[in-house]
């Protein structure tokens, strides 16, 4: 056997080899786009008490935020997610027990499938979908089942809540191999936040099933009134078939911080602390504690319009508005996200105006995007991504923006998009 052979990729794996992010964020790099709405991250700094409390601990005076905490989180930052999260649940959560720090949402996510997915376990998942529970799933060796979103009116004033499931078809999906079903709200990419009526259809065939739902939280500060974010968690029976995901990253705008939690009743948390401490056993500390002590900053005005948490929404509100605008004004259709912080627009009226002809991929938003940021010099993400081989067709006209950008970085975007349609249109 040669030595490729031998070595190649575990089939368990399936595409894992391809990353959208590996790719694209190379491509920033080569191409050097003048605007970046590619990968999701603020190109703005974060709350200053946040990246102040990590200077203050590394000036600071105690040797031991230096080194190794507590496995399965450091013990004041576990405190405080119980302090933030018990009121929003309406339960008591252990912080001991019920509450899991993880490197990132991601491994918070990966320590959840792993740790309940067993071989040939089915997972119902909503496309488009963070494209890592694909690749996690199979790499449990779990089956994952696909439903797509769809839009259920296709007129020029598309909202994310116009993108509904189809219940005959979810309910089609359950069965006795049905282990666990996931769920995103807010929603990456559409920005759909999920209503109680569509959360209790949800609810319901997963206790009818006895099905997990492993619900991935990462927005939920970033949402648009009058649209609420409301957490599975807390609907009737579902507590204690719940697994929460939330994100440092996403609540403070420090996503190269890489922490994230997971909570849910001890039972369900145990599976996941046995992946955590054999993989990771513990995150990095002096982070750990910065987080901690932001959220005590948070906690102490949440009733505040100060409150970070409180104030997300209004400052991307604007920035929202703005870039729908002109994605309008220069023959693309958004999608309005109700929550999170990017815009999936169908650029399919502009087809006539780019030539794709030079790009290689195999699915035309790839070549959209690529000849769209060497034209325009605005980097944007294939939804295809998103989407599992059989479904890719539906990514395929659309194109992700991020837009928790500087307001001028923005408008400078906004320019360049008008630009390169005011060429394309001479
Ligand atoms: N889930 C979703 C829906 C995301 O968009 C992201 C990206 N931040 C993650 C999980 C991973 O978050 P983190 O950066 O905390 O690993
Ligand atoms: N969640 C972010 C996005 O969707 C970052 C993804 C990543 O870094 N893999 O763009």
């Amino acid at each position: 056997m040669s030595i490729a052979d031998k070595f190649k990729l575990p089939a368990r794996y399936g595409a894992g080899e391809k990353s959208v992010w590996v790719e694209y964020i190379q491509l920033a790099l080569e191409y050097k786009p003048k605007v970046n709405l590619g990968q999701g991250f603020p190109d703005y700094h974060a709350p200053k008490h946040v990246t102040k409390a990590l200077a203050d601990i590394s000036n600071g005076e105690n040797p031991l935020l230096h080194q190794y905490t507590r496995g399965f989180g450091h013990p004041r930052l576990v405190q405080n997610l119980a302090k933030v999260y018990s009121p929003l649940i309406g339960r008591d959560l252990d912080p001991v027990n019920e509450i899991l720090v993880g490197q990132g949402a991601y491994e918070a996510l990966y320590s959840a499938i792993l740790g309940h997915v067993d071989t040939g376990d089915e997972v119902i998942v909503i496309e488009p979908f963070f494209d890592c529970y694909d690749f996690m799933i199979r790499s449990a060796g779990g089956i994952p089942k696909f439903i797509a979103l769809q839009p259920k009116s296709s007129g020029d004033n598309v909202s994310s809540a116009d993108w509904v499931l189809d219940e005959a078809e979810l309910a089609s999906l359950f069965n006795n191999k049905t282990k666990m079903l996931i769920l995103n709200t807010p929603h990456n990419p559409l920005g759909k936040v999920f209503t109680r009526q569509e959360l209790e259809t949800i609810a319901n065939l997963c206790k009818k099933h006895n099905v997990l739902c492993l619900s991935d939280e990462v927005y939920e500060w970033m949402v648009f009134e009058p649209h609420e974010h409301i957490r599975i968690a807390t609907l009737p029976g579902m507590w204690e078939r719940t697994i929460t995901v939330g994100s440092a990253g996403k609540t403070f705008s420090v996503t190269g911080w890489k922490i994230g939690w997971a909570y849910a009743p001890a039972g369900l948390m145990r599976n996941l602390q046995v992946v955590h401490q054999n993989c990771v056993y513990t995150c990095c500390t002096p982070i750990q504690e910065a987080i901690a002590q932001s959220f005590e900053i948070e906690l102490a005005r949440r009733d505040t319009p100060d409150c970070y948490f409180n104030s997300i929404r209004g400052e991307l509100l604007p920035k929202r508005d703005y870039l729908v605008k002109v994605l309008r004004e220069n023959g693309f259709n958004p999608t309005v996200p109700d929550g999170g912080y990017f815009i999936v627009a169908d650029w399919t009226q502009l087809e006539n105006k780019i030539d794709l002809s030079s790009e290689s991929d195999k699915y035309k938003d790839y070549r959209f995007t690529k000849k769209f940021a060497k034209e325009a010099g605005v980097l944007t993400i294939p939804p295809t991504a998103f989407y599992s081989e059989e479904h890719k067709k539906l990514g395929e006209n659309f194109a992700r923006f991020c837009f928790i950008k500087k307001d001028e970085n923005l408008q400078l975007a906004g320019n360049l998009i008008k630009e390169w349609n005011a060429k394309k249109s001479a």
